[in-house]
């Protein structure tokens, strides 16, 4: 299936540079920055720099090489902002939202990373 992708979408015109943001890591194929509104202590958003709206355009159609370095980034996020239980870290909520249903905002692929509290329950 082909997703239609809003070239004006505010993640776009991030990775354009027409509006600023809080960049924490960056590689060849995505871009990890500061949720503008946090909801936890430590919140970034990592996105894929290629053109896919949601988690299931993403995971269907981008390249083995777009996804490894997507989650590597994701990896880095975790390491640096210190939530990796790995490295003594109390860990992290990491989602996404797709869809109406899914209530998300920005059609343009992106992974919640969240944590410094205890997150609480999943219900709304
Ligand atoms: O619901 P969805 O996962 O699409 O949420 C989009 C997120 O993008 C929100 O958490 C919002 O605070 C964030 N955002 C941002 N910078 C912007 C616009 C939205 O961090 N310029």
């Amino acid at each position: 299936m082909a997703f239609d992708y809003d070239d004006q979408n505010i993640f776009a015109r991030i990775l354009r540079g027409e509006i600023p943001n809080d960049t924490v890591a960056e590689n060849d194929h995505a871009l990890a920055f500061r949720d503008i509104t946090p909801q936890a202590p430590s919140h970034v958003l990592v996105i894929p720099k290629g053109k896919y709206i949601s988690f299931e355009d993403f995971s269907a159609n981008a390249s083995a090489d777009e996804i490894t370095a997507f989650m590597r980034l994701c990896a880095e996020v975790i390491a640096t902002e210190g939530l990796g239980q790995a490295n003594g870290g109390n860990g992290f909520r990491a989602i996404t939202n797709a869809g109406s249903d899914g209530v998300q905002e920005v059609p343009h692929f992106h992974l919640h990373i969240m944590g410094g509290r205890i997150m609480g329950p999943m219900l709304s």
